[in-house]
């Protein structure tokens, strides 16, 4: 390991860890590190070939103020005196920032330090809203803290993986070879529940193509048929829950009709689900993107309460995040209902904590603006000054079109990135930030584990870290010393200690043990991490973090998409990602072998519906929704079922075909946590040059 740096692959929320290698020419070699209990030496493919994605091709290097290279301090001063100039002007809730799951934990902390606490607003989102914010909100409801129970091992010690909108092979490849390994070890039943055939079911035992959006209506089956055949656990229910009989009136008033499955697979599926004690249901962006995403992640949580198979090894409900720090991005708050370390923005004493520990002049009471309520508000010019930081929302916000005229007609967007992007070109002030190999700091994955990224490289040109962009800003509106970090180490300990306050008031994140631990040789750690308990899994013998601490289970109404299929519009899109490509592939486009995988955006639709449509394979269709257009390469499969259609959200504006997908998506979102509806919106097809 001679030379080796342990860091952390940046892409999905599986968190693999790498040893990366200089090799003295500016690049590296990676490999997957033996010792991280994430990956325990496996890679996939976009992590193998981290190494390729370093080049400069398209870096920003240097500050930009009206596309003109600037100095720094010519850049910040003019970011922080716009800034002051709209808050005095038109109030804190005239701004707002927009951060990203790309984003490491110190730099969120940052942001989130700044907006609430010396700003004075909570108009801070994420696009991580736009990935699990239905997750959080569904374990709000149900355990009173935003926590995974459990841990990958589960997956390995279950006897039945339920996968639940969820395509591990290709969007968690690591965690799905690790189910792999399982099944072959010990014959674990895999069940995977979707619409479309993915590269997932290659190894499920039974796939449910149940009807678009019917999830909670599956899984209202579920509790029912666990009532009916004996398979509740009374003691846990008894001594842990609260809600139960509402639950299972509402699950019996709803009809697993609704699904569309077929009467005998459904059979199997509840066989197989009341009738197997070690039972994992993982779920990700087809339960969370969904505008009832939240009731169909309680429809899954109430199944595991009512049986107590929760916290148990090979039990449990399990989110897997699609971001490398979505999760990171949750504990410090970075999202516009939350505050630092999973204190509560509507709880007055959460509220004085985390002020008096900042010494912050303010504190937020009520919510800011979630994501598509803020660029609604860029819109209307409620919001006059946004920071825009590592992500691309003129792409991959639903409604992409109207995002991106939002923010071209802002009066001051600021955005910090690594490499030139639609948003970019779109910015007053645009900030080089350092990139993957060449920063410091933590991420935390889907199990809860905090892993260090160490910087492996220098960073080129003018590149510089975003905490200390952060601070910088904070320091010209005249808060330099709360900021006044010298290290991403120094943030970190902060955060920690902060987090000791939280579990002094009875919260689920504490990780005050590591405030005082070396941050250089930080190795792997779950959460939490204090004197009262060191990693784990949560709620095996209850121990909720709602007042009476028992979980709620919901009563759900499962409710079908809004948006109707008609004359106008007859096809059902589906969007998401493929295996080789990350978000708007910034990145991975830069890695020839990963643009080798699948070249060109695509439209996956079922022969008989391409026949109907006079579309030939290979050839372009126009792809259309009452929000925009796509033009799209046609793939003929019955991977998809008549009436609905696939395409990933990978690709933008500038390559030909217009992949841009989510300009075609609506902007509806889930009335509780916010997020959108990217599964289910209504489109046109039509070939491109008709015969
Ligand atoms: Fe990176 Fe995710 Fe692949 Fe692991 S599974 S190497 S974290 S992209």
């Amino acid at each position: 390991m001679t030379g080796a740096i342990r860091t952390t692959c940046p892409y999905c929320g599986v968190g693999c860890g790498v040893l990366a290698t200089p090799d003295g020419k500016g690049g590296l070699s990676v490999r997957g590190d033996p010792d991280h209990p994430a990956n325990f030496g496996r890679l996939c493919s976009k992590g193998t070939a981290l190494g390729e994605t370093l080049g400069l091709d398209g870096r920003i290097l240097t500050p930009l103020v009206g596309g003109a290279s600037a100095t720094w301090d010519h850049a910040l001063d003019l970011v922080a005196q716009r800034f002051s100039d709209t808050i005095r002007d038109h109030g804190p809730d005239s701004v707002g920032f927009y951060l990203s799951g790309q984003m490491l934990t110190e730099d969120y902390y940052a942001a989130n330090k700044l907006i609430k606490g010396y700003i004075g607003t909570a108009n801070v989102d994420t696009n991580s809203r736009l990935c699990m914010a239905s997750s959080v909100a569904g374990h709000k409801r149900a355990f009173g803290s935003d926590t995974v129970p459990g841990t990958y091992e589960d997956l390995e010690q279950a006897d039945l993986v339920v996968l639940v909108g969820s395509n591990l092979a290709w969007c968690h490849p690591v965690l799905y070879q690790r189910l792999v390994a399982a099944k072959q070890a010990r014959g674990t039943k895999v069940v995977v529940v979707d619409p479309r055939r993915t590269a997932t079911c290659d190894i499920a035992d039974l796939h449910l193509r149940l009807a678009p959006g019917s999830d909670a209506a599956l899984f209202n089956a579920v509790l029912v048929a666990l009532a009916d055949r004996g398979a509740l656990d009374r003691d846990y229910i008894a001594g842990h829950v609260s809600g139960f009989d509402d639950a299972l009136s509402a699950a019996r008033s709803s009809s697993s009709a609704m699904t569309g499955l077929d009467r005998a697979e459904l059979a199997t599926f509840l066989d197989w689900f009341t009738t197997t004690e070690r039972v994992v249901t993982v779920y990700s962006q087809g339960i969370n993107q969904s505008e009832s995403g939240t009731d169909k992640v309680n429809a899954i949580l109430n199944c595991h309460l009512a049986t107590g198979r929760i916290g148990h090894p090979g039990m449990g409900p399990f989110s897997v995040t699609g971001q490398p720090n979505a999760m990171g991005g949750r504990e410090v708050g970075g999202l516009a209902n939350m505050l630092a370390c999973h204190l509560d923005i509507e709880n007055a004493a959460h509220r004085a904590a985390v002020q008096g520990f900042w010494a912050s002049p303010t504190i937020p009471a009520k919510p800011g603006l979630k994501a598509v309520e803020m660029f609604d508000a860029v819109a209307q010019g409620r919001i006059r000054a946004l920071w825009i930081i590592h992500t691309n929302p003129a792409v991959s916000m639903p409604d992409a079109d109207a995002v991106a005229r939002a923010i071209k007609g802002c009066d001051f967007v600021v955005v910090s990135d690594v490499t030139g992007t639609d948003t970019t070109r779109l910015a007053d002030v645009v900030l080089p930030a350092t990139a993957w190999a060449e920063k410091s700091g933590t991420v935390t994955n889907s199990d809860r584990t905090i892993s260090r990224q160490r910087a492996v490289l220098p960073a080129p040109g003018q590149a510089r870290d975003d905490w200390r962009m952060i601070a910088d800003v904070a320091a010209r509106m005249g808060w330099g010393g709360a900021f006044g970090w010298d290290s991403a180490g120094a943030v970190f300990r902060e955060y920690a200690q902060l987090s000791g306050i939280a579990g002094d008031l009875g919260r689920d994140f504490d990780i005050s043990g590591l405030a005082q631990a070396d941050y250089d040789t930080l190795p792997p750690t779950r959460w939490p991490v204090n004197a009262r308990q060191q990693g784990g899994r949560f709620f095996g013998a209850g121990g909720f973090f709602t007042p009476d601490a028992r979980a709620r289970l919901l009563p759900i109404t499962p409710r079908l998409p809004a948006a109707k299929t008609g004359a106008r519009y007859p096809f059902r899109l589906n969007t998401g990602r493929i295996r080789d490509q990350w978000h708007t592939m910034t990145r991975t486009a830069l890695a020839p072998r990963l643009n080798q995988h699948i070249a060109e955006p695509f439209l996956e639709i079922h022969p008989d519906d391409a026949r109907e449509l006079g579309l030939e394979a290979a050839t372009l269709a126009r792809v259309s929704s009452p929000q925009g257009q796509a033009v799209l390469r046609v793939a003929i499969t019955d991977k998809v079922q008549r009436g609905q259609v696939f395409a990933p959200m990978h690709w933008t504006g500038d390559t030909a075909p217009t992949g841009r997908v989510d300009a075609l998506v609506a902007p509806v979102t889930d009335p509780v946590s916010g997020q959108p509806e990217s599964k289910a919106s209504v489109v046109a097809i039509a070939p491109l040059n008709p015969a």
